[in-house]
């Protein structure tokens, strides 16, 4: 298939593609567009064979549920039934923005969109070009981020186009995404509410809304052998090619380990790569360096995250080690998704 693949500026949308993208979504296809998360990989989410579709252009276990993405807070009710009340007061603080609320679903929502279950994820994104594409599209956007499936999620047009050229109808490249992970998933099915991936909105965030929120635990911890309650997060995810390892510890001695381990490897002739902070940049030696962010800069280290990841694979790097980032805030979903990226290998020195 060719895919049309176009520009815009969203300070400047252009109206023509926004309309020709939405005729695309109402007749079965798909396009891939830009949010302030990740791209994602749109499809009509009412129509089963679409959803179909997304799961084919991905690659992706037709058991991992997909987000139906909104552009009117008042469309819930189309897709969900018994929407509790604190729905409406997350969605008045958090919408639009990074966050995706778990419900009950509708009849209408088919189970192909939802992974089987009778769920559904629904988020109302912020970006504009998002905003005008879903309102062209009929008003219920299914996306998962539009990488195939195991690859880090796209934050740059160029990796859609890398992913999904000859696969979909239209890619949309809107430039940079501003947060850089994906949305924070919250499940509001069960008597507590309960975070399953943690993202840009934190615990301490809803702690400002509503009284009590919890955790899944397999989030950072993989030793229990629980199963994920999100069932996207049992996966491997975001892994570059190269063999990633993540080092804990006071950062000289991070860095004398790093480096002594970079020395026998290119000694094996193996190509080396290392995710830094900037404050220890200057002291790694290997073949490429990639600075994340000031270790205090958890916004920067979120939004670098995934396109350093995909960097290490366009320089073919073989061996990949990363600093460990702190496991509170925002930057407890870095390292979710930094410790799924390398599959839990992690080092404490
Ligand atoms: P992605 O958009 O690629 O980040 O993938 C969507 C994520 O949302 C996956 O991790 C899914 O498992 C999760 N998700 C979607 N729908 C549901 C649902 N009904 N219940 C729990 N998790 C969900
Ligand atoms: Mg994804």
């Amino acid at each position: 298939m060719e895919t049309k693949i176009v520009k815009i500026d969203k300070d400047n949308i252009d109206e023509d593609v926004i309309n020709e993208a939405g005729l695309i979504i109402k007749n079965g296809g798909l396009v891939a567009f830009p949010t302030e998360t990740v791209y994602g990989l749109g499809g009509d989410a009412l129509n089963k064979n679409s959803s179909k579709k997304i799961y084919e252009a991905k690659g992706r276990p037709s058991d991992n549920p997909l987000i139906v993405h909104i552009a009117d807070i008042g469309d819930i009710e189309k897709i969900a039934i018994d929407v509790p009340p604190i729905t409406y007061e997350l969605a008045k603080r958090f919408w639009p923005g990074p966050l995706t609320m778990i419900l009950k679903k509708a009849e209408c929502v088919p189970l192909e969109t939802t992974g089987g279950l009778d769920t559904v994820a629904i988020r109302y994104p912020s970006n504009p070009i998002a905003q005008k594409f879903i309102k062209a599209s009929g008003g219920f956007v299914a996306a998962p981020s539009a990488n195939r499936s195991g690859k880090p999620s796209p934050t740059e047009g160029k990796y859609v186009i890398e992913d999904m050229d000859s696969l979909i109808e239209m890619i949309i490249d809107g430039g940079s995404s501003d947060i850089g992970l994906e949305s924070t998933i919250i499940d509001l099915t069960s008597d507590e509410p309960m975070i399953l991936r943690p993202g840009f909105v934190t615990k301490e965030d809803f702690l400002n809304v509503i009284e009590n929120v919890s955790i899944d635990r397999t989030i950072l911890d993989s030793s229990s052998g629980a199963k994920p309650k999100a069932p996207g997060m049992k996966y491997r995810h975001y892994a570059p090619s190269g063999e990633l390892t993540i080092i804990h510890g006071e950062p000289k001695d991070v860095v004398a380990y790093i480096n002594e381990e970079v020395s026998r490897y290119k000694a094996q002739g193996q190509k080396t790569g290392i995710i830094a902070t900037k404050e220890n940049s200057g002291y790694y030696r290997a073949d490429v360096i990639k600075e994340i962010g000031n270790r205090d800069d958890d916004e920067s280290i979120a939004r670098n995250l995934f396109r350093i990841l995909r960097e290490m694979d366009d320089e073919n790097v073989k061996v990949i080690f990363s600093e460990g980032f702190r496991e509170e805030g925002i930057a407890m979903a870095t390292m979710n998704r930094l410790l799924k990226a390398a599959g839990h290998k992690e080092v404490r020195v």
